[in-house]
């Protein structure tokens, strides 16, 4: 028979009755324990090393017990083509950097398995060095999003830091080390795990340098910058502050080794074209006045960029020999925005689908409608990022009134579409 809450005498150890704690009886139930007392013994235990540390424990602890380093094994990393289908399922298009960041990744998988060499005297032992990568590529055209995928794929911890709050150490802004306290929150703080992430840098084009010469003046957030990541993809230890922001001398640092550390960096790196254009000798872009060849030339240039080009628009050139894999996005054509409305796993489209879906309403677009709102993006310039938008415009009354309502099937048509944009002042 069971007791009730009140008849229950409390916790045995802590005296906790059962009404604010949960208790296990014993054996026979004459006596109980609380399961807060329960996981001290069990941590007690754990250090004196008579029962072995449970792995998901020792993780959340952030303890080193439970790394990476123990789950990791060749067969459970994914292989490039692998990982490369994954992201097709959610990247539309953008083939070279998928190929690209599938073998990156995978390469650094294998870097970590790699045994350390015997007192570097095995002739054999071939150091695998890692291989930061550098995404160039116009906005919007899915640099945040690839990273965003692969990460959803990993089993080591990513974060995802922007390089336009960095400052040269002393100055307004945050210091170049707090690119890691990102990594050390996606590892609960599990240094040893931090130590074998992935960080994608966001807009690494914002810290060129200014000039084409080497500076005179400071230029506290473009070469000084540089120098110190620096410092962090050549693989050094490095003190990061465990909040971010400044340093503080009442805060303690973690020291955090970058050695093992995959940077992935991405930036539009606006107007390169022009160098890479300059480099090939062919005609400067972007004079012509026909917008389609605009843009054909733009897309024709960028697939052309070199490690040169990254140095003409001020990276410095130490920066760009750590950064040796280079792939470049192209900018999204009429075709790749019409699929990304409504083939990638999470597209816009079946979003929208899924939320009426659950009213019991069956949603559907006309492909007319799908071409007017990828038209509409061209037309102001908003690329992928637009799609949204216009869709969020174009759904919202509906949104509104269906779920109270008795209509069990909607098509959006192409009228339907164009009077609700045209009531919210977007121009027809
Ligand atoms: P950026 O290159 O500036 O980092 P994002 O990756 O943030 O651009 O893209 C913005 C949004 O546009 C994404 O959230 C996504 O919805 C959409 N998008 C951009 N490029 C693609 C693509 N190639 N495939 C699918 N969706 C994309």
């Amino acid at each position: 028979m069971t007791k009730k809450k009140e008849e229950i005498p409390g916790c045995s150890f802590c005296g906790r009755p059962a009404t604010i704690a949960d208790l296990i009886p014993s054996g026979d139930g004459s006596s109980y324990i609380c399961v807060d007392c329960v996981d001290n013994i069990y941590h007690t235990l754990e250090q004196m090393d008579i029962i072995a540390p449970s792995k998901q424990k020792a993780k959340k602890r952030g303890g080193k017990n439970g790394s990476a380093q123990e789950e990791l094994t060749l067969d459970s990393v994914p292989s490039p083509r692998h990982i490369k289908a994954f992201l097709d399922q959610y990247v539309v298009g953008q083939e070279d950097a998928k190929k690209y960041l599938s073998v990156a990744v995978y390469n650094h998988y294998k870097r970590l398995l790699q045994k350390p060499a015997d007192n570097g005297n095995d002739n054999d032992s071939v150091d695998i060095e890692k291989s930061n990568i550098v995404i160039v590529g116009p906005t919007g055209t899915g640099k945040t999003l690839l990273a965003k995928t692969i990460a959803r794929l990993l089993n080591v911890p990513f974060a995802i830091v922007d390089a336009t709050v960095l400052t040269e150490a002393g100055y307004v802004g945050e210091d170049i080390e707090s690119l890691l306290t990102r990594l050390l929150q996606a590892s609960d703080y599990d240094v040893a795990r931090a130590e074998r992430g992935i960080v994608f840098i966001d807009e690494i084009d914002k810290i060129a340098r200014k000039g084409d010469n080497p500076s005179i003046t400071r230029d506290v957030s473009g070469e000084g910058v540089q120098q110190g990541l620096l410092k962090l993809l050549e693989g050094s230890v490095v003190n990061v502050p465990p909040q971010g922001g400044r340093k503080h001398p009442d805060q303690p640092m973690i020291a955090v080794d970058t050695k093992n550390i995959l940077f992935i960096c991405g930036g539009a790196f606006e107007g390169i074209e022009r160098k890479i254009a300059q480099r090939l000798n062919t005609h400067v872009v972007g004079y012509s006045t026909d917008p389609t060849r605009q843009r054909l030339e733009r897309e024709n240039m960028m697939q052309y960029v070199a490690p040169q080009d990254l140095r003409s628009f001020g990276l410095i050139p130490e920066i760009i020999g750590r950064l040796p894999i280079l792939t470049h996005l192209l900018p999204l054509d009429r075709d790749a925005l019409r699929k990304i409305l409504t083939e990638p796993k999470n597209a816009i489209i079946k979003q929208y689908v899924k939320l009426l879906e659950m009213d019991g309403v069956k949603l559907t677009f006309a492909a007319e409608t799908l071409d007017l709102i990828v038209d509409k993006a061209i037309e102001y310039k908003l690329g992928a990022r637009g799609l949204r938008s216009i869709v969020e415009t174009v759904m919202i009354d509906a949104m509104y009134e269906i779920p109270a309502s008795d209509i069990k099937e909607f098509t959006v048509t192409r009228d339907y579409a164009l009077s609700k944009l045209q009531n919210a002042n977007f121009e027809i």
